[in-house]
């Protein structure tokens, strides 16, 4: 069957990698059609912590992570679960992240991370210079909390990796703590400070105002799900849900945590999974949060947004279907609670979303390997706002043949082969 219609670039995905895809494309004169099926923001990308983690550059998979992961595990509700129905499912994506634990894999995954992060700074602080988009963006601060000087020095060799790679922290004691953020519990004697932490104060409305401005270069969006991809001599033909085809110049998947079986259809196989994190979105009032606060012991952040606070964090290996386990939420929100007596924990919303995930914590930015008119923009784990205006930026450098500013190596679809 001929493919009917005809476009430039099609953009799979309007969460805020598609987005900023589509803006970067459209900036470079290309003509982009911006599809979701639910979005835009419908994903990972409408209820994330809104961390702008730059030094967030070492990788999950560590050396050593395999001894530590399982005492997690023993606690359903602690920082890592997998739920029982899916832990078969889940084997091979494990056997990946085993692997990306060895001391080279992990290396080497910093040295992409830091690449990937200048890189991430240097075209966010762009998107931030745009009017409507700059009010998004908040110099807040970060506050990395420990429970203990023992789990402070445990962490210290990450601090000093961080700071040789060129972020800048300074460690603080309690008479400084109580001064960053008044209120926290007495137990928070040992933290580290780094005051330029950025914070996007509305993930879900940043999201969509960067597709406002794709869309006001001139860039189409439109509501559609794509069932198939298939490369052909020119280009790639896209198949939406309602049987129409596409004839695309371009085509961008930047579909999250849904990507896996599109590049399948690609032959990509690429074990992409869901690392599933929830939180509680907590009216303004609920306290008086100064800064971005991480509790390092327990894989969980506050954040100030522009409507309330939002706690959350953790990660939850079940896949797509399986239905929410908001008990995880609310363990959060009683932690929260015990570490900010103060904090009024009523009246919140409860969410869950899908960070899309490769076993060695980086991302899929590269073309297919069935043809280099498709290009992948997904799998961003914990970092896929931090990363947005970067991945954004290497995709229109992909699609016009040019050489990118980094290294793409470590983020080929096909390095789990
Ligand atoms: C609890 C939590 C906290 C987080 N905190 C942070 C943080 O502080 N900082 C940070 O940098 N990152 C954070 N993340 C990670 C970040 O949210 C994700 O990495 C990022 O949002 C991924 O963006 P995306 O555009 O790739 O995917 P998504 O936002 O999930 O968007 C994918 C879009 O593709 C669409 N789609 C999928 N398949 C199809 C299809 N077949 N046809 C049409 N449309 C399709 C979906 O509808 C969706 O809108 C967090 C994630 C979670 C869950």
């Amino acid at each position: 069957m001929p493919a009917q219609k005809k476009a430039d670039v099609v953009v799979i995905g309007a969460g805020i990698v598609g987005a900023m895809s589509a803006y970067h494309l459209q900036q470079q004169g290309r003509s982009v059609l911006l599809l979701d099926r639910t979005g835009p923001a419908a994903g990972a990308s409408a209820g994330n912590a809104g961390i702008l983690a730059y030094p967030e550059i070492i990788p999950i998979p560590s050396p050593g992570i395999m001894f530590k992961a399982p005492k997690w595990l023993l606690d359903p509700l602690g920082p890592l679960s997998i739920r029982p129905a899916y832990a078969l499912k889940i084997a091979p994506w494990l056997w990946h992240f085993w692997r990306a634990s060895s001391r080279k894999a992990f290396e080497q995954g910093i040295a992409a991370q830091t690449a990937m992060m200048e890189l991430a700074a240097t075209e966010m602080a762009r998107i931030r210079a745009i009017p409507g988009l700059s009010s998004f963006i908040d110099n807040t601060g970060t506050l990395d909390l420990y429970d203990s000087e023992a789990s402070f020095n445990a962490a210290a060799h990450d601090w000093l990796v961080k700071e040789k790679a060129g972020f800048e922290f300074k460690r603080v004691g309690r008479a400084e703590i109580e001064e960053l953020q008044p209120g926290l519990a007495p137990q928070f004697r040992h933290a580290m400070y780094s005051v330029s932490g950025l914070q996007v104060n509305d993930p879900k409305e940043f999201t969509r105002a960067v597709c406002a401005k794709a869309e006001a270069a001139g860039a189409v969006l439109k509501p559609a799900e794509v069932v198939d991809i298939a490369a052909t001599g020119e280009g790639a033909v896209v198949t939406l849900a309602n049987g129409e085809r596409l004839d695309a110049g371009t085509v961008v998947l930047a579909g999250g945590a849904w990507s896996r079986k599109l590049a399948a259809r690609l032959g990509d196989k690429v074990p992409l999974e869901t690392e599933r994190g929830y939180n509680t979105t907590l009216p303004a009032q609920s306290f008086a949060l100064k800064r971005q606060l991480y509790f390092n012991d327990h894989a969980f952040v506050v954040t100030p947004l522009a409507k309330g606070i939002r706690v959350g964090g953790a990660v939850e290996l079940g896949g797509l279907d399986l239905p929410p386990n908001y008990a995880r939420s609310k363990n959060l929100l009683a932690k929260a609670a015990r570490f900010l007596p103060e904090l009024d924990t009523r009246g919140g919303t409860e969410w869950m979303g899908f960070r899309p995930s490769l076993p060695d914590c980086l991302p899929v930015i590269g073309y297919s390997t069935a043809s280099r008119s498709v290009i992948y923009a997904f799998g961003h784990g914990h970092l896929g706002l931090t990363q947005s205006a970067a991945t954004g930026k290497l995709v229109s450098d992909l699609a016009a043949g040019r050489a990118t500013g980094i290294s793409l190596a470590a983020f080929r679809p096909d390095r789990f082969r």
